[in-house]
């Protein structure tokens, strides 16, 4: 028989197929809310000036080429990367206690983190608890590396808030010493964040019971537009002295997706440990990419490592950022003044790309088929694909199906 006839088919990826069947779609009305990734107001894919700028800086550069970078990636961003995660005075930096790796954008990240705990965690056994529900990728990933995936309470269904309690619970209930995959900020798919205070009871437990904090965060300084607010939790739990992992990708806050680029940061006890780590990291970035990719760093590098430009991209962050504020704000107002039913505080409340509508799955179906309105079958949205000329008709729509 043949040789591949024993492979089966693999499940299919929700949000891809969804593209597939939004891209098919001509008509006039269609509204694609599915991908995650930003548009203006004219619904159109933006380069943000600061990297139009950038990009002519890199093309007239006299020293440019396109030479291999060296094993951990670019120095000018995997530098300024480590500044922007931990504040550009933690002593985490000053003592040498950082180790970053520049990666496939943040999914590089995550799976070169997920591959490094399988060898290296402590137990051996200990499994991977995610958040219900999170990011699609991150069981697929944590499999893919090897790992027992279990989950923590996350999202409260009912008020689509934050199941506090829940949380704590379950992260308290867990055997000791596991690793916890944490959102950063602008959590995927729900929005729905932690507050300050909550975020040092999770440290409170996670301290109390030796688990290890693994931090994803996709969207620094795209959630609020402010790059030390978006870095809180992740400073809180390095100020705590854990030791931990962070997946950093600049695909939604430098608008560079398709360019690749990302970092993931190791944090030690202390210096002395580093060797050992950044070895390890580099030889599986070795084995699986051998070096990351070129273009985007030098782009995020050169906005990184140029004071000028740095204020220039904040100010980007922060146009983006206000869009989606107004966009979140605009569909509320819409709904509420429809009378359609239910409650649409949340939209306004969560933050980031993304609001968990609370739409049922046939809710959905039914927006798609007979309204063109394409959104993943949790009922998440991406917000970024609403704009002044279709918001209204997403409002209709939505009361159309809900009523
Ligand atoms: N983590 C989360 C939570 C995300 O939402 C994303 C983007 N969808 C990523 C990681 C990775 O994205 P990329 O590989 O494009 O950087």
């Amino acid at each position: 028989s043949p040789y591949f006839a024993n492979v089966p088919q693999a499940p299919a990826d929700g949000i891809l197929k969804l593209s597939v069947l939004s891209k098919a779609d001509s008509d006039a009305n269609k509204v694609d809310l599915g991908v995650g990734a930003y548009r203006d107001d004219s619904g159109k894919p933006w380069v943000l000036p600061v990297i139009r700028t950038a990009e002519q800086r890199v093309a007239s550069d006299p020293n440019g080429n396109h030479e291999y970078l060296g094993v951990g990636g670019l120095p000018a961003l995997t530098n300024g990367a480590q500044k922007l995660i931990f504040g550009a005075d933690s002593p985490a930096i000053s003592e040498k206690r950082v180790y970053t790796i520049q990666t496939i954008s943040g999914t590089g990240a995550n799976m070169v983190a997920a591959v490094f705990l399988r060898q290296f965690k402590q137990p051996a056994d200990a499994a991977v608890y995610i958040s219900k529900p999170t990011w699609g990728n991150h069981r697929s990933i944590l499999q893919t590396a090897g790992h027992e995936v279990r989950e923590y309470r996350y999202c409260n269904y009912g008020t689509l808030g934050l199941d506090i309690d829940g949380m704590l619970e379950d992260l308290r209930a867990a055997p000791r010493n596991q690793i916890i995959l944490l959102h950063a900020c602008a959590h995927n798919p729900t929005g729905i964040d932690p507050t300050e205070a909550q975020w040092q009871q999770i440290a409170d437990v996670m301290a109390e019971r030796g688990h290890f904090p693994f931090f994803d965060c996709a969207y620094q300084g795209f959630a609020t537009g402010d790059v030390d607010k978006d870095a809180y939790a992740i400073r809180l739990f390095v100020a705590r002295g854990f030791e931990l992992l962070v997946a950093e990708s600049f695909a939604k806050n430098m608008g560079l997706y398709g360019e690749r680029t990302g970092c993931l940061h190791a944090v030690t006890k202390d210096a002395a440990l580093v060797g050992a780590v950044s070895s390890q990291l580099n030889r599986l970035s070795r084995a699986t990419i051998s070096t990351a990719s070129a273009y985007g760093a030098k782009l995020a590098g050169t906005v990184l490592q140029d004071q000028g430009l740095y204020a220039e991209w904040v100010e980007n962050m922060g146009e983006m950022s206000r869009r989606i504020k107004d966009m979140r704000e605009g569909l509320r107002d819409r709904l509420q003044s429809l009378g359609t039913p239910g409650d649409w505080e949340h939209v306004a409340r969560q933050i980031g790309m993304f609001s968990f509508t609370g739409l049922s799955k046939q809710q959905v179906d039914v927006l798609r088929d007979s309204y063109h309105l394409y959104m993943t079958d949790d009922g998440r949205i991406s917000v970024a694909g609403l704009n002044s000329g279709n918001i209204d008709y997403v409002a209709r729509a939505i009361d159309a199906v809900v009523r």
